[in-house]
């Protein structure tokens, strides 16, 4: 890393003792598991790339475009619209953390029995770590799960730039009455931040960039029904990761490139396994940077990823906003249209999640479902018992997974798993 880095991340107040570690660690888990991959397509070197610079270029590209005077908006739920933040001349950053960091210090002020991935948020504040982090004008946190919605109240002591948005939780009139006003009180709150109003012709041109991002991954995820599948569900999940804080043009081509890539492997019948392989679709909770482990344990005990149902995933990219409208409001009910379908587990009842779990089932013809619960996370905990049920009841074979984000259970997990996909064979 360039000095030039060091002075950027010593100003924006990272401890960098405890930063070059993060780092370390970072860059052997990625090199033991992603660059250990056979047979990868030759797009990916551009996330390779990424993931190499994700605390540097992309930091500097943010800072740069804040002397500008755009804002760069932290956001940790995909209920949080893209597109109001574009069309105020904002750039959204997904801060969701995957590593445990600084876990004595979160457990002064978080209980133990909380999920991994709300202390590893508080890991990366207290640790002083995450650039992003300290580079968001405003961060947005979510009344979603409990957990996540009283731990805002402690965050709020510890940023100065929180932003709460209520989330309903059930999908009736009233819930999403609830979303629209929340999502104008968020128009309102970005124009506040940035001095930009934001009119019909600037939310549409937002609404093109988020869709095209979206259509780019859809294109990816069409292409893994193939068998056999072109790129693997590690790589795959990495395109979905860095989704969330690239630059979204950029991004797009990427994506798109690596697509022109996959076609031709598909027409070549060209796998990153032989076909034939039995093809896992993981389902729940969502899988943060640089959260690899489950995925990693499959992959490399003989079956291959075929899909995501979760928000760094299928959940979170799913549909479309309706873009044929012209004035504000038009395109504001389109978003609210579109966010209101996310179907998360915060809502109950919520019976199109498993609706949604049997379309990809079939859509990538995958021989059985891994359901993947944090451990602490109640919503999706609960649910996956009668997903599960469901599931098995139509034939699907579903191994229920409950993991945080150590280690120590690696080789549990890849019992349990190898004994899944045998069964599948
Ligand atoms: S699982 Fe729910 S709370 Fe978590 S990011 Fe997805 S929508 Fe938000
Ligand atoms: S994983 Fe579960 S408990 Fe953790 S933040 Fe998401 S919904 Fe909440």
């Amino acid at each position: 890393m360039s000095e030039d880095y060091r002075s950027m991340w010593q100003n924006l107040g990272l401890d960098l003792v405890a930063h070059d570690a993060l780092l370390g660690v970072l860059g052997k888990f990625y090199q033991d598991i992603y660059l250990a991959q056979k047979n990868r397509p030759a797009g990916m070197q551009y996330f390779d790339f990424v993931m190499s610079e994700v605390h540097g270029l992309r930091i500097r590209e943010l800072l740069d475009e804040k002397k500008t005077g755009r804002k760069v908006i932290g956001t940790y739920c995909v209920f949080v619209p893209e597109e109001i933040a574009l069309a105020g001349n904002a750039t959204m950053v997904g801060l969701c953390a995957g590593a445990d960091f600084a876990m004595e210090e979160v457990e002064k002020i978080l209980p133990r029995n909380t999920c991994a991935l709300i202390k590893s948020t508080f890991g990366f504040k207290l640790g002083k770590v995450c650039p992003y982090l300290e580079a968001s004008d405003m961060i947005v946190g979510e009344n979603t799960c409990d957990g996540k919605k009283k731990a805002y109240e402690s965050l709020g002591s510890l940023v100065s730039n929180l932003y709460v948005m209520d989330i309903p939780q059930m999908k009736s009139a009233q819930g999403r009455a609830l979303l629209k006003s929340e999502y104008r009180r968020f128009k309102e709150a970005i124009e506040k931040l940035t001095g930009v109003t934001i009119d019909g012709a600037r939310l549409k041109q937002a609404i093109e960039i988020v869709n095209n991002k979206r259509k780019a991954i859809h294109r990816l995820s069409k292409l893994r029904q193939a068998d056999p599948a072109p790129i693997s569900g590690l790589d795959a999940l990495l395109a979905n990761q860095v989704f969330f804080y690239d630059n979204p043009q950029r991004f797009t081509d990427s994506v798109n490139k690596i697509c022109d890539e996959l076609e031709k492997r598909v027409e070549q019948k060209q796998g990153v396994f032989p076909a034939g392989t039995p093809r896992i679709l993981m389902s729940g909770c969502p899988m943060a940077v640089p959260n690899w482990k489950l995925p990693w344990i499959v992959e490399t005990s003989g079956a291959v990823i075929v899909g995501e149902e979760s928000c760094v995933g299928e959940r979170g990219t799913r549909n479309l906003v309706n873009a044929s409208g012209n004035t504000l409001d038009e395109l504001m009910e389109a978003i609210i249209d579109r966010y209101f379908q996310v179907d998360c587990a915060i809502f109950t009842p919520n019976p199109d999640r498993l609706k949604h779990v049997e379309e990809m089932v079939k859509a990538y013809k995958a021989d059985g479902v891994i359901h993947y619960g944090l451990q602490f996370c109640q919503p999706y905990l609960m649910e996956a018992i009668p997903v599960a049920k469901a599931l098995e009841d139509r034939n699907i074979p579903t191994l229920r997974i409950e993991t945080d984000y150590g280690m120590e259970d690696v080789g549990q997990l890849k019992t349990r798993v190898e004994a899944f996909i045998e069964m599948l064979k």
